[in-house]
């Protein structure tokens, strides 16, 4: 175990070695155990008009068919909640009892009757008992207590209902709908997501309710999992209880975008031993979030067989935000330069020309040129398999030593060493080698690096903690002052595309969000020897998914941003169809971050650091924003595409798409 002295300064997870889950209070949501010893659980939330009893029936009934074990329903009026009890009467007649939680936002008496109905209620404690005005008001230390003491007033019925009823709470802090008070104190930063929790948990532990889940979801990964982690930090310095975590990362979007970002977020905290229910939020039907969900909670099955890693006892970085390792620059990795994809193709003997676009790089043979999109990888790494034609200026190539030592071009080649390979050369390239590192082989690697400037390690790891294990290599280059760039390299075997995604996204954003990695390298292990096709087929996914997990973790803008909602009882139109429509206009605006959010209540606070906006404030009617400041509003829905593209042209983002 790590040192005593080491866990008591960061605070935020039981090791940062071996999986082990942070012990929670177990709270009970109808027959649904949060926390204690009981698994992870799976939830996700509707989207249909909570008016609409049958359709929220039939949608909660696919919702629980797809692994979905607790429901949210969003009431955002007396109305709605009412009808809550409806819909429960209905699933129980089909002989569903599985628990349902109120979504409730700015309305306490929607909350209030809600609580006598369902199993839990979320609160969102930026808008619970607070209209948002965007004012910066100062306070004094009087003025703040009054507030905090007007809090305390309107959210003390909530809190005796639940009591009263054993109905649990979550209070779910949104980074993107902080109240203006927490805004003027601590602006929109982690500490300012937490004290917004805590403000109303203290009231909670007051009145000693205890029945508490606790999230503080963001769309940008890095502050969410900032959050988490100074949240869990915070609870124990301050004595409160050790409440369940519910993780989620915001407005993810939809596809492969979706469901990296959510597992960016959520995976990095569960390798951590952190979170005990989860909800991936994806612009899709509810019933697709749960199998995503399930996907990266069923990794920690058996995660605690995973082989011994080495004690850490200093820890070089600060978990509650974002530093990047200082690093030297090598050729263009490291220093500033953004992280780097190496596309592994060494499976394929005799790749061609055309193949080559699997990695975003085209060859257009009528004019013998080279094209390459936002997502052409910088590297190959061929292994053993050289390229038999001349490659474009934009990609390099990487061999296998003795295939190096072999090639007539040997400087705009590069060589990839074993370490043993490494110790014994006669020859290097004059300026750029890769050294091929498993984790447990760094101490034996820092003397022949020490004084280097011309290697880039490309590191891996085959213990099942996969992402613990390589973040301690890290720690062991950080601790003895190496600065060479790292290449983060992860090998699946053969899996669905799906578990593709969420495990590098996981096990190689976990680092990124840290500010640990130059590089990211998808390996082919698996499918060295396999049908051709179907290897090609692979590289494309891992192509798209190292430039997918680089911008989830926030460290390289390859394409648009899209900050969609997941879509609710509230929306106002169909979010897919526009997100969809959206995206086909504007998919080539590289690093651009546009909101589209269902609904004007909740939308413009939730889109967080979006760009531009496109909210749904009627039937038919949108308005439009630049950052936080409304454009125009109530554009009818047939021309806001093109008025939103209007805007970003006026502001000289714009740029025309190529044909
Ligand atoms: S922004 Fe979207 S998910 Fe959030 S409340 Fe509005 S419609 Fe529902």
């Amino acid at each position: 175990m790590e040192t005593k002295a080491l866990l008591e300064k960061i605070r935020y997870c039981n090791s940062l070695t071996s999986y082990s889950r942070r012990k929670t209070i177990p709270v009970k949501v109808g027959d649904v155990i949060i926390g204690g010893d009981n698994p992870i659980v799976v939830q996700s939330m509707t989207t249909v008009d909570t008016m609409d009893t049958q359709g929220s029936v039939e949608q909660c009934i696919r919702m629980i068919d797809a692994g979905c074990q607790l429901i949210r329903i969003t009431a955002p009026s007396i109305k709605e909640a009412e009808n809550l009890r409806n819909i429960k009467e209905g699933l129980k007649k089909r002989g569903y009892y599985t628990p349902l939680v109120a979504d409730i936002h700015f309305t306490p008496n929607a909350a209030e009757i809600a609580a006598k109905i369902v199993e839990k209620v979320r609160i969102n404690p930026g808008n619970y008992a607070d209209k948002k005005k965007f004012e910066i008001i100062e306070y004094t230390d009087q003025s703040y207590q009054e507030e905090l003491d007007r809090i305390r007033e309107r959210f003390l019925p909530l809190v005796k209902i639940c009591k009263e009823h054993g109905t649990a709470m979550r209070i779910g802090t949104n980074h993107g709908s902080l109240s203006d008070r927490i805004m003027s104190r601590y602006g929109d930063t982690p500490l300012g997501m937490v004290e917004s929790a805590l403000e109303f948990l203290r009231i909670c532990e007051d009145e000693n309710f205890y029945d508490v889940v606790i999230s503080m979801k963001s769309s940008n990964t890095q502050v969410m999992v900032q959050a988490y982690r100074l949240l869990v930090h915070k609870l124990e310095e301050g004595g409160f209880k050790p409440y369940p975590l519910h993780l989620g990362v915001t407005e993810a979007g939809d596809g492969e975008d979706g469901r990296i970002k959510s597992a960016v977020g959520i995976g990095t905290l569960l390798e951590d031993g952190l979170g005990d229910t989860v909800r991936v939020s994806l612009t899709e039907d509810p019933e697709f979030e749960a199998p995503v969900a399930k996907s990266l909670v069923d990794r920690y099955e058996n995660r605690s067989n995973h082989a011994p890693i080495v004690d850490i006892n200093h820890y070089p970085i600060s978990p509650f935000e974002y530093n990047r390792r200082d690093t030297l620059e090598v050729f263009n990795f490291g220093g500033t330069n953004v992280p780097r994809v190496i596309a592994d193709i060494s499976a394929i003997p005799g790749i061609s020309e055309k193949e080559m676009k699997q990695v975003g790089h085209f060859y257009l043979p009528e004019l013998d040129k080279w094209k390459m999109n936002d997502q052409g990888a910088d590297y190959v790494f061929s292994g053993s398999n050289p390229i038999p034609f001349m490659l474009p200026n934009g990609m390099k190539e990487i061999q296998f030593y003795p295939v190096w030592l072999k090639a007539e071009d040997q400087v705009n080649k590069f060589p990839a060493f074993q370490l043993e390979e490494f110790i014994a050369a006669e020859r290097l390239h004059y300026g750029l080698n890769f050294l091929l590192l498993e984790d447990h082989q760094i101490a034996q690697a820092l003397p022949v690096l020490e004084g280097r400037k011309d290697v880039v390690v490309i590191l891996h790891s085959d213990n099942l903690h996969n992402m613990p294990a390589l973040r301690r290599a890290f720690f062991e280059l950080l601790e003895n002052h190496s600065q060479l760039p790292v290449v983060v390299k992860v090998n699946y075997p053969m899996q669905p595309q799906d578990q593709t995604m969420l495990y590098a996204a996981t096990d190689v954003g976990g680092l990124l969000i840290d500010g640990l990695g130059e590089g990211i390298m998808l390996g082919l292990d698996a499918y060295q020897g396999l049908e051709r096709r179907e290897v090609l087929e692979q590289i494309k996914l891992h192509n798209s998914v190292s430039f997918g997990v680089l911008q989830a973790a926030r460290t390289r803008m390859s394409k648009t941003e899209y900050i969609s909602c997941p879509s609710c009882g509230r929306t106002l139109f169909d979010l897919q169809e526009t997100t969809a429509m959206i995206r086909k206009r504007t998919d080539h605006l590289k690093g651009v971050k546009i909101g589209i959010m269902g609904c004007i209540v909740n939308g413009p606070g939730e889109m967080a650091d979006a760009d531009y906006g496109y909210v749904g404030s009627g039937k038919g009617k949108i308005t439009l924003y630049k950052g936080k400041e409304v454009v125009k509003k109530s554009v009818p829905s047939e021309n806001a595409v093109d008025e939103l593209i209007e805007i970003i042209r006026k502001d000289g983002m714009w740029i025309e798409p190529e044909v």
